[in-house]
């Protein structure tokens, strides 16, 4: 099982798996010692450019990989893939301001410390796979036809000790979807981060390519990252359902919601992040065009998700919100670290979620959508990155220089494809992505 060399790794701000290898041999070294890391890696963008870095050459930090990631995976035609993610510090041991993984885990201790409650997460993950055949959606001609793939990679990921929930043949051209189930909120983005590099992986090893861009054309159906979230207390009791409560949200729930929506602009920098990204969250993608929570609403930038269970416990535990504002030009980190700091300033402002809405919003007027303080999510990545650095109280829950240093990534990104017309930007992204 598994590769002779494994690469440590970090999913870093172009949310990219970047990392070094060694001999599989000397793992439990590599575990124990860490491995160097550059401060100025955190500036490579997606399209490999270096965007203003306030290190510049100097600096060293270590990229130390968690044994509880460890990936060790048989890929098709006796391939091999053995990596594991890890936390980046500095060389006194502090978690390092660029760290993902490090800003993770900080939104979820204060989030526990605000809250007393813990998380558990799942990420559905869309993405195209050329067939060498005309499927359609949903069809069981499609299914099969990528049958051989899907079973490799359920094979692929058991080496990571990922079990999907689920496996679709999805409605758009070549689309596909993969979902996980709940797992406590760090493992799921580690899954989502393994997830993606797995399954680009199978395909390669296949001779085929898969790619999770958030949007293959201007015709086409976007790529989502779907995000669902529950709230448990300590002790594994459910907490995010009130049967009573306005849309069956408990107060945590509710305020965790409403602060998602009351700084989702900000966050959008972080969820769904490229410059292509803004393309996809408008109205009739079924995706999430606006600030709302909706109810059975797959348009919803905050959804919540149906109950099939008759039983109270179980519908309590069943209970959950999708958030639908994400893609895959995000770290999970990242993104999870966003909603979750979002939410932490909710319920410790004790605000509420406004009522779900229960309409097409596109077809109300500005000023009827304002009257509501509904808005359109930012349709531009400059727009979404003005707004992270005008949102300071959500902008001030990451550590030291990050959302500096992440504005001047992604503007350095932008860069790379601003003179670009859509079509070559698509065609970016999906090599990328
Ligand atoms: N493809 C849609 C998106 O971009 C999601 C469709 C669905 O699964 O509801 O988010
Ligand atoms: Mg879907």
């Amino acid at each position: 099982m598994g590769a002779d060399l494994t690469m440590a790794c970090t999913s870093d701000l172009s949310g990219l798996v970047r990392g070094k290898g060694f001999a599989t041999a000397d793992l439990d070294a590599r575990i124990a010692g860490g491995i160097g890391w550059t401060p100025t890696n955190a500036q490579i963008t997606c399209f490999d450019g270096i965007a203003a870095s306030p290190y510049g050459a100097l600096g060293d930090l270590v990229l130390w990989p968690d044994p509880a990631t460890r990936a060790d995976c048989d890929l098709p035609e006796g391939r091999a893939l053995s990596f594991l993610m890890g936390d980046i510090r500095e060389l006194d041991g502090t978690p390092w301001e660029c760290c993902t993984r490090s800003i993770l885990k900080t939104a979820l201790e204060r989030f526990t410390e605000a809250s007393g409650l813990e998380i558990r997460a799942t990420f559905e993950h869309e993405f195209m796979l050329p067939q060498d055949r005309l499927s359609r959606g949903f069809s069981l001609q499609g299914f099969a036809g990528a049958q051989p793939f899907a079973e490799a990679l359920l094979r692929a990921l058991a080496g990571a000790k990922i079990t999907p929930d689920s496996f679709l043949r999805e409605y758009g051209p070549d689309q596909f979807e993969i979902t996980l189930p709940p797992a406590p909120a760090l493992r799921a983005a580690d899954e989502a981060v393994m997830l993606r590099e797995i399954t680009r992986a199978t395909a390669v090893a296949m001779g085929l390519q898969a790619s999770f861009t958030p949007l293959a054309g201007s015709e086409v159906v976007g790529n989502g990252v779907h995000i669902h979230i529950s709230l448990w207390t300590r002790d594994g009791r459910p907490a995010t359902h009130d049967p009573d409560a306005q849309d069956g949200l408990s107060k945590a729930a509710s305020g965790f919601i409403a602060g998602l929506l009351r700084h989702l602009n900000a966050a959008s920098a972080l969820t769904a992040p490229s410059a292509i990204s803004g393309l996809r969250l408008v109205p009739h993608r079924w995706s999430a065009a606006f600030n709302n929570l909706g109810a059975q609403d797959r348009e919803a930038a905050v959804r919540i998700c149906p109950l099939s269970a008759g039983d109270p416990e179980k519908r309590a535990r069943q209970f959950n919100f999708e958030f639908r504002a994400a893609d895959a030009a995000a770290s999970p980190y990242l993104a999870l670290a966003a909603l979750v700091m979002a939410g932490t300033i909710g319920i410790r402002d004790e605000l509420q979620a406004p009522k779900a809405t229960e309409e097409d919003l596109s077809l109300l007027s500005e000023d009827a959508l304002g009257k509501r303080g509904l808005q359109r999510i930012p349709a531009s990545l400059t727009d979404a990155l003005d707004a992270l650095s005008e949102d300071r109280s959500f902008a001030d829950s990451f550590p030291g220089r990050f959302v500096e240093i992440y504005t001047a990534h992604k503007l350095g990104e932008w860069a790379h494809v601003a003179d670009m017309t859509d079509d070559q930007r698509f065609a970016e992204y999906r090599s990328t992505y």
